[in-house]
């Protein structure tokens, strides 16, 4: 949670709101006939982190996809940065694909298994895309890549391939790697599910530590602890909707829907 966030004078106000930085509108997805997202509308502010829970197939990760189109809504609006989709059924075109690859530039993504290219160190995956997608000369971007490993605290095993770290550091080196392209917003699926309790909290200090750097992110979680404590707002999720959305001290401690109380019974 941001100080800035915390301290700032109208953080409840419209004004705190007025300059979101990841905006979902009326999304829906349907799959086979069954309608995973029934509608759901988000706004991120710049800095904020939002923590998604519910329960398991309640439609968190086909969200998450959605912000950043590796799943196509059927239905709705997507806005992230300076770019907007807007889908109302129909075919998806190849001006519709354009649109989507501009919105990724400005989205890190973090999935649950880390996905970092195994042939490469944990330094070229890093400055892999930066160079490739980019066109960032070779010296930058092993400069910009060697700051964000020190950020993620793996500098020291730069040179080393990713089989032979922990899922703690592989999960570190996945979200180098995604900030390496200097995202506005980040995204993680359940970024500490495959891991030791320990190892998870290196990961969590790492996202913590980002928050206070001004990130944004979205985190979908089963870690109850991590979204209370280090959200600015929690999301929860059921049945393919938005039940409830608030600062997680009030979320957790005095829910308004009966869902919500009944979820929160259940895993805390
Ligand atoms: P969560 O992340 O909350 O566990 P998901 O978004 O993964 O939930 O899934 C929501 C529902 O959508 C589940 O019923 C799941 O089986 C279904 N689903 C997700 N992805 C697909 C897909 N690609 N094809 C068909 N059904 C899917
Ligand atoms: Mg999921």
């Amino acid at each position: 949670m941001s100080d800035e966030y915390r301290a700032g004078p109208d953080h409840s106000g419209p004004a705190f709101f007025a300059d979101p930085v990841v905006r979902a509108e009326q999304v829906r997805k349907t799959f086979d006939g069954h309608e995973v997202l029934r509608g759901i509308s988000l706004s991120v502010t710049r800095g904020e982190l939002v923590s998604i829970i519910g329960p398991s197939g309640c439609g968190k990760s086909t969200f998450l996809r959605c912000l950043n189109f590796l799943e196509i809504p059927d239905d709705g609006a997507v806005t992230i940065a300076d770019v907007a989709i807007i889908r109302s059924g129909g075919r998806w075109t190849r001006a519709d694909e354009d649109a989507a690859h501009r919105l990724r530039a400005h989205v890190g993504m973090v999935f649950q298994s880390f996905n970092l290219f195994p042939h490469r160190t944990v330094l070229d995956n890093v400055m892999l895309a930066p160079m490739r997608v980019k066109r960032l000369p070779a010296e930058t971007a092993r400069a910009e890549a060697l700051a964000l490993l020190d950020k993620v605290g793996l500098s020291a095993i730069a040179a080393r391939y990713p089989d032979t770290l922990s899922g703690g550091q592989q999960q570190r080196a996945a979200i180098a790697r995604a900030l390496a392209m200097r995202p506005d917003v980040m995204l993680y699926d359940e970024p500490t599910s495959a891991l030791d309790p320990e190892l998870a909290e290196e990961v969590l200090s790492v996202m913590r530590a980002l928050d206070e750097d001004g990130m944004t992110q979205i985190v979908v979680t089963h870690d109850m602890r991590f979204a209370r404590a280090a959200s600015d707002r929690v999301v929860f999720m059921e049945g393919g909707e938005i039940v409830e959305i608030d600062d997680p001290d009030i979320l957790y401690v005095s829910p308004q829907d009966m869902r919500t109380r009944r979820f929160l019974r259940s895993v805390l």
